[in-house]
């Protein structure tokens, strides 16, 4: 560690002050864009400017002086940005700069600037600034794009209602009562109800929330259920949404399907209820995983229903929403990648392609009663393809009722098992062959079938080859 003192982080209110860029090039338009977004009066000196500087100028919202920035310049300003590219101007303007009180910041020597402008990360009120004290300006970047992806877009908006109601909560609430109170808004489900873009209801539910506080009533704890996607495998294929309900929620129900990797991702204090569903041996009925939710979200619980791939494919999603709707829980959905999409991406196989598919059909192989009842003539179609979810139990079935309906024996098939994950791999064939080829190998994890010539596409495009893949 640096024994330098740090710097001062603050934000200045500079709407209305006189700031003096001098040079107009790159460096002063990206300042430029921040100073005008403060509201501060700006004068650019610079015998030269970009056009986009020029059309500021034009459009009268900076002075631009078109000549060299001299030493008297300085006076009378508050921040004077030296961005010129001389060093020996840039050095002799922060000297007389400073002999006049203005503080300077000079774009060729962040270590002879009085103030750092910091990397920002902004949610229209809300803003982040990170600051590595000028010693590793791309960490700082980096961070900032890191907090880019996770700070959730409707923060902005978060702000924006906390500010509308901050009056009336100083008003109407004890001292004492206000940082919980904020606390529970802020990090409960009213907040949630704005980062699902529903701020007219967040605001109605803040107004009630103030009101109960003020009166002296304990607000009754509403529970909600997130209904979310969790992907086919690969952590890295949750969406951000996803993941910010996973580490939000203190009731977990999770299939069977979900790999261990991504419950590690879930919040480590919420309850893990093992709802099951392996084909047959469902551990928990369907009724009673809806009744389960119902009655957690009753409680004031926010409940995680965690779905395989996406809820609304192949999910009975649909299902578990249509109980909640009917009992006026409140829920959210978020879309997952579902693994035909990643099974595809991670095998190689295009779904679609100009050559070979011009459609795709996802559809299900789980037998009913021993059958499949499914429209064979549209499936067995050139230039398609099919993804069969649930279809290795099914699959000499399948194989043969494609065959039977006008599809070549030597039609490309293909297996793809525990797809995205370490142990992916593909079992590529006919639908001649495909069943004993399958048949010949240990098969546990969840497996899905796609038929089609982008099949053969794997051959050439295939990247993904985990450690433990067989032939890898
Ligand atoms: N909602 C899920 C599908 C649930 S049905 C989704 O959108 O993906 C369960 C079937 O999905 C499994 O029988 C298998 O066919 C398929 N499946 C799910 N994850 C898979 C994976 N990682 N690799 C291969 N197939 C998978």
């Amino acid at each position: 560690m640096s024994d330098d003192p740090l710097s001062l982080p603050i934000f200045l209110r500079l709407s209305g002050h006189p700031v003096l860029v001098a040079g107009a090039g790159r460096i002063a338009a990206r300042r430029l864009e921040r100073l005008l977004g403060a509201g501060a009066r700006v004068t650019v000196i610079a015998p030269e400017a970009t056009a986009a500087i020029r059309a500021l100028a034009e459009a009268q919202r900076l002075d631009w002086q078109a000549r060299e920035a001299r030493t008297d310049d300085v006076a009378g300003y508050r921040l004077l940005f030296a961005t010129t590219d001389d060093p020996a101007v840039n050095a002799a303007l922060a000297d007389a700069a400073r002999a006049a009180g203005v503080w300077v910041q000079r774009a060729d020597a962040a270590g002879e600037s009085d103030f750092l402008v910091p990397a920002t990360v902004t949610r229209d009120t809300l803003q982040v600034a990170i600051s590595s004290d000028g010693r590793a300006p791309t960490l700082t970047r980096i961070l900032g794009a890191r907090l880019e992806s996770w700070l959730p877009r409707a923060y902005g908006d978060l702000a924006a209602l906390a500010g509308e109601f901050r009056e009336a909560v100083r008003t109407r609430l004890p001292r004492a009562h206000r940082g919980p109170f904020w606390t529970r808004v802020l990090d409960g489900p009213i907040a949630e109800t704005v980062l699902a873009g529903r701020t007219d209801q967040a605001r109605v539910e803040l107004a009630r929330a103030i009101d109960a506080a003020a009166a002296g009533e304990a607000t009754p704890a509403t529970g909600e259920v997130y209904l979310v996607g969790a992907g086919p495998g690969d952590p890295d294929l949750l969406t951000f949404r996803a993941l910010r309900l996973m580490q939000r929620a203190d009731v977990v129900l999770h299939d069977s399907l979900i790999q261990p990797a991504l419950l590690d991702l879930v919040n480590r204090e919420a309850e893990r209820i093992h709802v099951g569903k392996r084909a047959a041996r469902h551990t928990l009925a369907q009724e009673r995983i809806n009744e389960l939710m119902v009655r957690l979200a009753r409680d004031g619980h926010r409940v995680l229903r965690l779905k395989g791939g996406d809820p609304f494919v192949f999910g009975r999603g649909g299902e578990e929403i249509a109980e909640l709707a009917a009992a006026g829980v409140p829920f959210q959905i978020v879309p997952g990648v579902t693994a035909a999409n990643g099974c595809a991406a991670y095998a190689g196989i295009p779904l679609t392609h100009r050559d070979y598919a011009q459609s795709v059909v996802f559809v299900t192989g789980h037998l009913k009663a021993g059958a499949l009842d499914l429209s064979w003539p549209e499936l067995a179609r050139a230039g398609q393809t099919v993804v069969f979810f649930m279809g290795l139990k099914s699959l000499p079935v399948i194989c043969e009722a494609l065959m039977t309906h006008g599809l070549a024996a030597d039609w490309p098939a293909a297996l793809v098992i525990d797809g995205t994950t370490a142990h992916q791999r593909l079992i590529a064939g006919t639908l001649d062959d495909l069943p004993a080829r399958a048949a010949a190998e240990t098969i546990t994890g969840p497996t899905l079938l796609i038929v089609g010539e982008v099949v053969r596409l794997n051959a050439t495009l295939g990247w993904f080859h985990p450690d433990g893949e067989p032939g890898a």
